[in-house]
C-alpha cells in the first residue's frame, strides 16, 4: 500500500479498494517502524489524521470525489497548523502551537487531505543539508550516512522511503528542488505569489515560496492543485485564475523550445552529472523538443547576490522572536536587554545566528548601499537574463544542483562551500520564476535531479514536460534499498 502515488491512492479510494483510514493506519505504522532510522518527522498528528481519514471516507460515502478526498500527506514544519507544534526546526520555537492554520494547511484539508505530521526542516529554513534542525540531522534514505538536502529534507526523505506518498515543502533558495534531487523524488517550486505564504513562517519574504514535493510530475500537480491561488491574506499572492495542472500533463512535447545556457556546464559540475543532463535531453529531444544554447550571463553573480538578501530579509524577520510574545524564554532576565539577549542567544542555533549577523550588517547604515541595494541591482540583472532568454525558448534545462547528496558533517566546518552548492537553484528564486526538479539518474548509488525553469505561471508547462519524460524513463520509480 505504502508504495502507491497519490494518483493510485485517488484512484484506489474512488473504486473503494480500501479506506481513508486504513491507508493512513498503515502509513502511520510505517513511519513509526522506519523513521528512528531517518529523523524525517518532528511531529506525528496521529488522532489529526485518523479523525481527518474518517472525515474524508464519510464524504467519500455522500457522493464526495477529489484527487486529495482522503490523501494521506505531511507538512514541513513552518506551515502553521492550529493547535499543533510549528517549530520551523527551531528550539525558539519548540514549545510554539500555532493559534490558526496555514492558508496551504487550510486549503489541503478543506480538499480532504489527511495531515500525518510535521516533517523535519533546517532551523528557519536556513540550510541545504537539514543538519541545521534543532531536533536533528535527517538522513537520506538512499544512503543513510548521506544528507537528504535541505531545508525541505524531512518532507523529501519521508517521502522518498514511502512513508507517505507526497508532502509540502517551501523554497528559497532551492529548498524543495534540491532535496527532490538528492533523494530521487519530483518537486515543484512555484512563481512567486502563486502558492499563499499567509502563515508560513518568513525567513526571506521576497523570495519564499511553497510547493509540492512527490514522486511524480502528475502528483506535484494534485499537491500544487490544492495549494495554489489567490489569498487576500496575502499581500504578494497574486489574483490569476489557476489552471487544472493534470489537465496539460499529457499535452505533446512536439517542438517544445528548450535552453540550454552554457554557464550551467562549466567547472564546479560533477561530470557524471553533466552526462545526465546530456541523457535526459537527448530523451526530451526523441519526444519532439527541440534543444537551443542560451546564455545567462550574470548567473555567476546569484550567489553573493542571495546571500546578502535573504539573510538580510532573514534578520528583519526573525527580529520578532524576541521572548516577549512567543517563543523560548530565558529564566530569570535581569533586564529587558537581557531578555532579548538570552532568549534569542539560547533560541537561535549557530547558522541562524550567523544570517542575522551578516543582515543586519548588509542592511546597516553606512553598508546598505555597498551590499543590500547593490545585490538588489544584481537581481534585476539575473532577472533581465532569464526574460531575454524566455524570447527565445519555452523552457530552460540543466542539473539541479553540481553535485550529489554529500556526506553528513561533510561541510558543516565550512558553510560557504554549502552555500555555493545552490548556484542553480536561487537564480529562480531571485527572479521569482517556477522550476520544477524531477529524478535524471544515479551517481554512486545517490540520485540526480534535472532542472527545468520557465517563465510566470508556466508551472502547468513544468509539470507536462516533466510528466512526458516521466511516461519514457523509470528513474522516478527507482526505491531506496530498507524502504
Ligand atoms: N540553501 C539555501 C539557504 O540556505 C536555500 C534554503 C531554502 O530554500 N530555504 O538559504
Amino acid at each position: 500500500m505504502h508504495q502507491m502515488t497519490l494518483a493510485e491512492i485517488a484512484r484506489g479510494l474512488a473504486d473503494k479498494k480500501f479506506s481513508s483510514e486504513e491507508l493512513t493506519k498503515v502509513l502511520l505504522a510505517r513511519i513509526t517502524q522506519l523513521d528512528p532510522q531517518l529523523n524525517s518527522f518532528i511531529s506525528l498528528t496521529e488522532e489529526l489524521a485518523i479523525e481527518q481519514a474518517k472525515a474524508a471516507d464519510a464524504r467519500r460515502a455522500n457522493g464526495e470525489s477529489g484527487a486529495l478526498l482522503g490523501a494521506p500527506i505531511a507538512h514541513k514544519d513552518l506551515f502553521c497548523t492550529q493547535g499543533i507544534r510549528t517549530s520551523c526546526g527551531s528550539k525558539m520555537l519548540d514549545n510554539f502551537k500555532a493559534p490558526y492554520d496555514a492558508t496551504v494547511v487550510a486549503k489541503l484539508a478543506a480538499a480532504g487531505a489527511v495531515t500525518l505530521g510535521k516533517t523535519n526542516m533546517d532551523e528557519f529554513a536556513m540550510g541545504s543539508a537539514n543538519e541545521s534542525s534543532w531536533y536533528g540531522a535527517v538522513k537520506n534514505p538512499w544512503n543513510l550516512e548521506h544528507v537528504p538536502g535541505g531545508s525541505s529534507g524531512g518532507s523529501a526523505a519521508a517521502v522518498a522511503a514511502r512513508l507517505l506518498p507526497a508532502a509540502t515543502a517551501t523554497d528559497t533558495g532551492g529548498s524543495i528542488r534540491q532535496p527532490a534531487a538528492f533523494t530521487n523524488l519530483t518537486g515543484l517550486k512555484p512563481t512567486y505569489g502563486r502558492v499563499s505564504r499567509w502563515g508560513m513562517i518568513a525567513y526571506a519574504s521576497s523570495l519564499d515560496q511553497g510547493g509540492p514535493l512527490a514522486r511524480t510530475a502528475e502528483d506535484c500537480a494534485i499537491l500544487l492543485q490544492g495549494m495554489a491561488g489567490f489569498d487576500q491574506n496575502d499581500s504578494t499572492s497574486i489574483d490569476e485564475p489557476v489552471p487544472d495542472y493534470s489537465a496539460s500533463l499529457g499535452d505533446s512535447l512536439q517542438g517544445l523550445r528548450i535552453g540550454v545556457p552554457k554557464e550551467y556546464f562549466s567547472a564546479g559540475l560533477d561530470p557524471r552529472i553533466a552526462e545526465l543532463i546530456q541523457n535526459s535531453i537527448k530523451e526530451l529531444q526523441k519526444l519532439g523538443a527541440v534543444i537551443k544554447e542560451i546564455s545567462l550571463p550574470n548567473m555567476q553573480h546569484a550567489i553573493p547576490a542571495y546571500y546578502v538578501i535573504a539573510p538580510a530579509e532573514a534578520s528583519s524577520n526573525l527580529s520578532r522572536f524576541d521572548g516577549v510574545r512567543f517563543g523560548h524564554r530565558c529564566e530569570q532576565p535581569k533586564d529587558l536587554i537581557d531578555l532579548y539577549k538570552r532568549s534569542r542567544g539560547e533560541g537561535f542555533g549557530p547558522e541562524v545566528q550567523r544570517r542575522i549577523m551578516v543582515g543586519a550588517y548588509a542592511l546597516s547604515a553606512g553598508y546598505y548601499d555597498a551590499y543590500y541595494l547593490k545585490a538588489q541591482k544584481i537581481r534585476r540583472l539575473v532577472k533581465n537574463d532569464f526574460m531575454a532568454a524566455f524570447n527565445e525558448v519555452d523552457i530552460i534545462l540543466g542539473p539541479t544542483t553540481p553535485n550529489p547528496a554529500w556526506k553528513l558533517g561533510a561541510k558543516n566546518s565550512d558553510p560557504v562551500a554549502a552555500y555555493l552548492e545552490d548556484v542553480y537553484t536561487i537564480t529562480a528564486n531571485l527572479a521569482g520564476l517556477p522550476g520544477l526538479s524531477m529524478p535524471a539518474g544515479f551517481v554512486d548509488g545517490l540520485p540526480v535531479g534535472v532542472q527545468l525553469l520557465a517563465p510566470y505561471f508556466q508551472e502547468g508547462r513544468l509539470l507536462n514536460v516533466a510528466h512526458q519524460y516521466q511516461l519514457h524513463t523509470d528513474w522516478h520509480t527507482r526505491t531506496p534499498q530498507g524502504f
